[in-house]
């Protein structure tokens, strides 16, 4: 897969400019937001897919963790399934961005499904590290959250091998077999912050604790956080649009409250805001998670400046220029016959 280069991440570290007028309703406005190169992928992926053969095109799982995204496929034609059992005998299923365990692949082979992987790439390479570390027999404490998909697919990839460790806190209980051979990975969407403060703890106890060769945590998630850390002290109130089971969009909301926000509000839409979260407001913040349309935050926008909160400034602290090829069932191809 041909993965173009990210722009290097140009974190500004000036204050942003103090309100010209104090109590002048203003709105801060996080750059970058909203879709990452995998969603952006993973929802073209369903399209072409319904495109190319027809509707119904069956989905694991919600492709991304977000409520209108999916709502707008299913407009399309696209089901949504927790399981490939759900799934008709020789229909085509989807993977979604947060990838799959090998067994999930080898119970669709099993039904004769044409699976298409839209797993992102960045996914994909934790799913590598996590066999490469288990074929060399490392314990594998995996820092995510039990239950996420992400974090399903990443251990069934070495069951064995892999312990999730939730918190900072289970990094000082958790017990493993040879502390001389211990490897940390983490889901891929989860605060910088408290990552490094639980690997820091899980360090003290096992001093000989190997880093992942690369990040982890991905670009898309650490330049929204690194975006709204820094509008968060101008804030007053900060609202991330994004859904309850989308874990970077939660993140933002922490992130936003850990870093001087007043208030962090997470909302699906401009339908979701408050009236009286706005008493006393003088600056908005706002921002999107990885897999929210920027429909959604221009909806939000317009409730916003429906309510006085017309003058909007952007907090941009980096540029990204990421784009992943589709899965090769999808890529077009040419008279020439290549991609
Ligand atoms: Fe990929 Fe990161 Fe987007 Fe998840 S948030 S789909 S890992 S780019």
């Amino acid at each position: 897969m041909t993965v173009p280069r990210v722009r290097a991440r140009t974190t500004r570290t000036e204050p942003l400019q103090d309100n010209p007028v104090p109590g002048h309703k203003r709105v801060l406005l996080a750059a970058p937001r909203g879709y990452c190169a995998g969603v952006d992928r993973a929802v073209i992926t369903v399209e072409k897919a319904l495109e190319r053969y027809g509707a119904p095109v069956y989905v694991r799982k919600q492709i991304v963790h977000n409520l209108h995204v999916v709502r707008e496929l299913e407009h399309k034609g696209a089901v949504f399934v927790d399981e490939v059992d759900d799934v008709p005998e020789g229909a085509h299923v989807v993977f979604s961005a947060h990838g799959v365990a090998p067994a999930v692949k080898d119970a669709a082979a099993l039904r004769g499904l044409q699976a298409i992987d839209a797993t992102c790439p960045l996914v994909s390479k934790v799913h590598r590290e996590a066999v490469r570390f288990a074929r060399d027999d490392y314990e594998i404490l995996l820092i995510g959250h039990t239950g996420h998909e992400e974090v399903e697919g990443t251990a069934g990839e070495a069951p064995a091998h892999v312990t999730v460790v939730n918190s900072p806190e289970e990094a000082d209980t958790v017990v493993v077999r040879d502390p001389a051979r211990v490897v940390w990975l983490s889901q891929t969407t989860l605060s910088v912050d408290e990552t490094m403060q639980t690997v820091r703890r899980l360090r003290e106890r096992f001093p000989q604790l190997q880093d992942p060769p690369t990040d982890d945590i991905c670009y898309a998630t650490q330049n929204r956080q690194v975006a709204v850390k820094k509008m968060a002290p101008d804030c007053d109130l900060v609202l991330v649009v994004g859904s309850g089971n989308s874990s970077n969009t939660v993140r933002l909301a922490e992130v936003a409250l850990q870093h001087g926000a007043r208030v962090a509000q997470r909302i699906d839409d401009a339908d979701e805001i408050r009236q009286e979260w706005l008493d006393g407001v003088a600056t908005v913040g706002v921002t999107s998670g990885a897999s929210v349309p920027e429909a959604l935050v221009h909806g939000v926008l317009a409730a916003l400046a429906a309510a006085g909160y017309a003058d909007v400034s952007d907090v941009r602290t980096a540029e990204e220029d990421l784009v992943f090829s589709l899965p090769r069932e999808l890529r077009t191809v040419s008279p020439g016959g290549r991609p």
